[in-house]
């Protein structure tokens, strides 16, 4: 075996364990409104994603970069779906019965999506929990299992849809048949992968980029999410461009499920506004 082979191996492993032994985590980051479409406090907030972590016994909290290749593994993909399914909609709910109906977005692996037993995986975790309604909660799926079998894909969407809820197309853009995907996909959101926002200051090509998606997604009655805000040089500039909704490191990294409620209540979109107008006067 060679030694991508075995780090592979001992990766799948550590997951599975860590799934068996009730040490896989959701972290949530907020999904916030530009500040001219946020009139009062919660209205910033549009919803949260819910981000998988792994508690290690030795190395601390991991994120999906030391496990990813796990995420999609045959044996392990459809267990991690079912743990994620139900682990957002218990949250979803007791925020929900605490007077917090926020909408949680999930990321859907492409073997778990493509597996026959998805839909029904879905529907068991709804049927779990009554209380966080369908269309309070978005499957994102990146391209990669369109790029598999798209007719498949599409089919599996279109139910998603039926039983109410939404679906993002993630990382959009860095696949390679975006736009194809974007004509025949029945997704609500797209949200615009990080590398293209990046350097939207300085690269007039991200920019050009950026501002067309923002467009032919208002255009076709999407909601559009610009991935890896992290300044506010980027805040100010995808205001220009009438970006509604934006998540990164700016508003909050992703965060425990312990502290969301508190940071819902003191989030305030009008700080930035300040923010943007002392950045705007230097
Ligand atoms: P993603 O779905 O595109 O999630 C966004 C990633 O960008 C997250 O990384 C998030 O922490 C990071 N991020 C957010 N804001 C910023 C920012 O301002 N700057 C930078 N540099 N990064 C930012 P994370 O949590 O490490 O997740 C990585 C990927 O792993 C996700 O990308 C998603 O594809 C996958 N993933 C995460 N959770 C799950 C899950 O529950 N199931 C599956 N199948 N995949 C997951
Ligand atoms: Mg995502
Ligand atoms: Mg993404
Ligand atoms: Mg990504």
């Amino acid at each position: 075996m060679d030694l991508e082979q075995e780090q592979l191996m001992e990766m799948s492993m550590m997951t599975q364990k860590s799934l068996e032994e009730q040490r896989l985590v959701m972290h949530y980051q907020p999904i916030v409104a530009r500040p001219s479409n946020s009139g009062s406090l919660e209205q910033g907030v549009l919803g949260f994603e819910a981000l998988i972590r792994l508690q290690h016994p030795q190395r601390g909290l991991l994120t999906p970069t030391f496990f990813s290749e796990a995420l999609d593994h045959p044996r392990l993909a459809r267990r991690i779906g079912c743990f994620v399914l139900d682990a957002v909609l218990t949250q979803g709910e007791q925020w929900h019965q605490a007077g917090l109906p926020l909408r949680l977005s999930m990321n859907v692996s492409a073997r778990h999506l493509l597996d026959p037993e998805f839909l029904n995986d879905l529907r068991y975790a709804l049927a779990a929990h009554p209380g966080m309604p369908p269309e309070y909660c978005e499957i994102e799926v990146t391209e990669s299992a369109p790029m598999q079998d798209f007719r498949k894909a599409q089919v599996t969407l279109q139910d998603c849809n039926s039983m109410g809820l939404r679906i993002a197309l993630d990382d959009f853009g860095t696949g390679n048949a975006s736009l194809s995907y974007l004509q025949k996909l029945p997704a609500q959101t797209i949200k615009i992968d990080q590398s293209f926002v990046r350097d939207i200051l300085n690269d007039p090509r991200d920019f050009a980029i950026v501002a067309g998606v923002a467009k032919t997604a208002r255009m076709l009655g999407l909601e559009v999410i610009a991935e890896g805000v992290e300044t506010i040089g980027h805040l100010q500039l995808l205001e220009t461009l009438d970006c509604p909704a934006m998540q990164g490191y700016l508003f909050s990294r992703p965060m425990p499920s312990e502290i969301v409620a508190s940071w819902v209540k003191s989030f305030n979109m009008h700080n930035y506004i300040d923010k943007l107008a002392s950045h705007l006067n230097n």
